[in-house]
């Protein structure tokens, strides 16, 4: 492994994600256990170039794998979009001696990684957080398997009361470009439908499906719609036409929000994380730079990261084809 390297800064950046801090602790130890320094830098490239740095060791992360959120706090930097803000960036990493990053964020955070290591000589490893799994290079994505928990009880809850009262239910999920929240929740729940950015159902379709539901006996039902859907109507104008079209319905709807992103991580998302930040210190320490780490055929790999942020994970087609069975 390379000695050039002494310290390492770590910072989360972009939207927070459940096992963000699972992650922030591998860095840290796995720093530890290779005798190299390590610094938290707050809230992303807003604090690095505000200097916000903090030194770390294998204590200050005790505690901390099991919480959601980042204890270094995210933010969004417009300063670091530009050149002066990423000079001052530098400057005071070079300041505090900081000779590379490892960076836990979604593809905007990325693409911020991959132009200050072109402008500046400085390593950089990137770790995927973010509950959407919409980042290529990685089968899962840190928090996405925590979101799914999350929504999936959510549900569940919801139904209970779809039930008791014969009601009908849009429920809105995460996911603006990519469906796999909606379609993994949606058939981990039973919903009777799932519209996802990736296939436009149709509100014909639609329709017909909700009332051959009815003929089939149900008294209630769930549909998931993925924020990005592209039925061409948002849930709430879903659920005037619905309405409108089957006024048997008594339709309600639930838009899930913010609380997808919270939570502790489960298990998965945990185990996760920790692998990834091994991966990512030790592959910096190997002399690498530019790449994010990545699960994939349950190994660790490492992806360029201008290919991570091309593009996005596809929805598994075969997917749909179950949910579609299942709503029989
Ligand atoms: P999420 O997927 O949750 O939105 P993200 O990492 O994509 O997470 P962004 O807000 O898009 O979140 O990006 C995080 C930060 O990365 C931005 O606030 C900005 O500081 C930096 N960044 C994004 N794009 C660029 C860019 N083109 N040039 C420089 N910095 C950038």
């Amino acid at each position: 492994m390379s000695t050039n390297i002494t310290k390492i800064g770590v910072f989360t950046s972009g939207g927070d994600s459940p096992g963000m801090n699972a992650a922030i602790r591998a860095v840290v130890r796995t720093c530890a256990y290779h005798n190299k320094q390590c610094v938290a830098i707050h809230r992303g490239y807003q604090g690095m170039i505000e200097g916000d740095f903090e030194e770390m060791n294998a204590r200050s992360v005790k505690a901390i794998i099991n919480r959601g959120g980042t204890i270094l706090r995210s933010a969004r930097s417009l300063e670091f979009k530009t050149p002066e803000g990423r000079a001052k960036a530098y400057n005071n990493l070079k300041e505090n001696e900081i000779d590379a990053l490892v960076a836990i964020g979604g593809d905007g955070t990325f693409t911020g990684a991959m132009i200050f290591s072109e402008e500046y000589d400085i390593p950089i490893i990137g770790i995927p957080g973010t509950i959407d799994n919409d980042i290529k290079g990685t089968t899962y994505t840190l928090g996405y398997d925590t979101a799914l928990n999350t929504v999936v009880d959510a549900i569940d809850k919801i139904r209970d009361t779809a039930s008791s009262h014969d009601r009908l239910f849009f429920i809105e999920v995460m996911g603006r470009d990519v469906g796999h929240i909606a379609l993994n929740t949606g058939i981990g729940a039973g919903a009777e439908e799932i519209l996802i950015p990736e296939e436009n159902l149709g509100l014909d379709r639609l329709l017909e499906s909700l009332e051959k539901s009815r003929r089939s006996g149900k008294t209630s039902s769930i549909v998931i719609v993925a924020e990005g859907d592209n039925i061409g109507k948002n849930v709430f104008e879903l659920k005037d036409y619905v309405n409108e079209h089957l006024p048997f319905y008594d339709v309600r709807v639930s838009v899930l929000g913010h609380m997808q992103r919270g939570g502790s991580p489960t298990c998965f998302d945990r185990v996760l994380a920790s692998r990834m930040g091994v991966k990512a210190v030790e592959s910096i320490l190997d002399g690498k730079s530019g790449f994010m780490v990545g699960l994939l055929q349950d190994k660790m790999c490492l992806t360029p990261l201008e290919q991570a942020v091309k593009g996005h994970t596809e929805i598994d087609r075969e997917l749909l084809r179950v949910s579609d069975i299942m709503s029989v």
